[in-house]
């Protein structure tokens, strides 16, 4: 997807603050963190939200969750941590490309907050 920005991260068209990288996903700094720690992880294969995951490209939904616990443990906060992925508008999804919010460092309430 060529106009998609967090493609554009995961090809290096776009420099940020990386925390991980492999061949399938990366993971980086939030530039606008809604917590103490804000990190997104991504495949770098396009799939536009996660209602577009199926049988063919969830292997990398799978390994996103192990980067996830291995930057939660290197970090220091394997037990205090939340995962967020929205999927539409009205959950509040403003990237159209699949990504998950690792946060920490403060209370989170439930519902949402
Ligand atoms: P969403 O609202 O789609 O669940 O989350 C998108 C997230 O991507 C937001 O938290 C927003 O701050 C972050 N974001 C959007 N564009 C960029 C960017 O160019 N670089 C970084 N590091 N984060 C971005
Ligand atoms: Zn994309």
């Amino acid at each position: 997807m060529s106009d998609c920005i967090f493609c554009k991260i995961a090809n290096g068209e776009i420099p940020t603050n990386k925390v991980y990288e492999d061949d399938t996903v990366i993971a980086f700094h939030d530039m606008d963190p809604q917590a103490p720690t804000h990190i997104l992880v991504i495949p770098k294969a396009h799939i536009a939200s996660a209602s577009e995951i199926n049988a063919s490209n969830s292997a990398v939904v799978a390994h996103i969750f192990e980067v996830l616990a291995k930057i939660a443990k290197e970090n220091g906060f394997e037990n205090d941590f939340r995962v967020v992925n929205n999927c539409g508008a009205r959950a509040g999804q403003t990237v159209h490309h699949l990504h998950f919010h690792l946060m920490s460092g403060r209370e989170f309430t439930w519902p949402a907050g």
